[in-house]
């Protein structure tokens, strides 16, 4: 196997001597398997709530250290990721908040930025640096065996740093998610939350609903919903499979830009609406046309492959 890259840097002198994850999820569970694989820090020390997700986090190995409290799990850290749902960053970050070492920076990988630096930020203590992020990388599937290492390879991390952040500090945790495959980006809280209500958020509620739709009506159409759901439907059905804490969380957090957005996208259906209604044609083509654009878009920026229906090979049944 060859050897990655950045682990050949790393080896000689580890970005971190000592991280903690708190959440041992997808997200926590693929950042200790990328963070080992770069060779980033001399030791990853990981705590869940539940003794199911600590057991198998020791059994899978991902981590040199499992811990049955956080604060044991943060003593001595030189950075401490929050890999926990949204709702609870505020009371983990108070649960840790007296063990943190001086100097230590905290971060988290929230879905929203603005409600997580609310009730997060009051907590932390003086000397710590608290850098908020959000890798924008994931799948459908949740808990400690979903993780892997190459989740965050050439995927988008956003750092929304506060006024206040030391930029050497700020530079290091940049460093830490390019080291893991990472591209990184600065951006404002607040912008954060409404450019990710619409390429994440909305799109979540919307097919969350469409499944809700067809879940209705596969009670009168005795599941042709499902037998021709590669129709269209299965992708929708991939997105609204997502964990329902995490999207609970990530609504009631980002209240005001997934509204916004959702209001314009209201407008926008009964816009789609109408020309149906009413045949125009010529309004549904160039309407196709230009969101036909956006996907070359996403393909040219590397962010998704142009092989047909995502690449999914045909399943043979014999
Ligand atoms: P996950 O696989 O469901 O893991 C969540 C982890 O948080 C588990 O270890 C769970 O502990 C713990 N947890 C849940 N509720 C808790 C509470 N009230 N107090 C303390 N710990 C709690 O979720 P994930 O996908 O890793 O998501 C974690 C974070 O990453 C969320 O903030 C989410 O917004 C963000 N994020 C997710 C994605 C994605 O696509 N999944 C992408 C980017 C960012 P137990 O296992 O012991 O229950």
């Amino acid at each position: 196997m060859q050897d990655h890259p950045v682990a050949q840097a790393a080896r000689a002198a580890p970005l971190f001597d000592r991280i903690a994850l708190i959440g041992l999820g997808l997200i926590g569970s693929s950042i200790a398997h990328a963070c080992r694989r770069a060779g980033l820090a001399r030791h990853v020390a990981g705590y869940a709530r539940s003794p199911e997700t600590r057991e198998t986090a020791a059994k899978l190995g991902f981590l040199d250290s499992v811990h049955d409290l956080a604060s044991d799990a943060v003593e001595g850290a030189d950075l401490v990721i929050l890999c926990v749902p949204v709702g609870a960053m505020g009371p983990v970050t108070k649960e840790i908040a007296d063990a943190l070492k001086p100097g230590a920076i905290l971060s988290d990988v929230g879905s929203t930025k603005g409600s997580v630096i609310a009730h997060t930020a009051p907590h932390v203590p003086q000397g710590v640096q608290f850098i908020p992020a959000h890798p924008l990388a994931g799948t459908e599937h949740s808990g400690p065996e979903a993780g892997f290492a190459e989740l965050y390879d050439n995927r988008w991390c956003i750092l929304t740093p506060l006024p206040g952040n030391d930029p050497a500090a700020v530079a290091r945790l940049r460093k830490f998610w390019e080291g893991m495959g990472a591209n990184v980006d600065e951006m404002d809280p607040d912008h954060h939350d409404l450019v990710l209500a619409v390429t994440s958020h909305t799109p979540h509620l919307i097919a969350y609903t469409m499944v809700g739709v067809a879940d209705d009506l596969q009670r009168v159409t005795n599941s042709e919903v499902i037998k021709y759901s590669a129709a269209g439907f299965r992708d929708f059905t991939r997105i609204a499979a997502s964990d329902p804490t995490m999207w609970r969380d990530v609504f009631l957090n980002n209240k005001e830009a997934t509204l916004e957005i959702l209001g314009r996208f209201t407008e926008e259906l009964f816009a789609l609406q109408r020309a149906i209604r009413t045949g125009d044609g010529n309004m549904l083509h160039d309407y196709f046309t230009r969101t036909r654009a956006i996907r070359r878009g996403i393909i040219e920026a590397g962010q998704d492959t142009d092989l047909p229906d995502f690449g999914r090979m045909p399943v043979r049944r014999d």
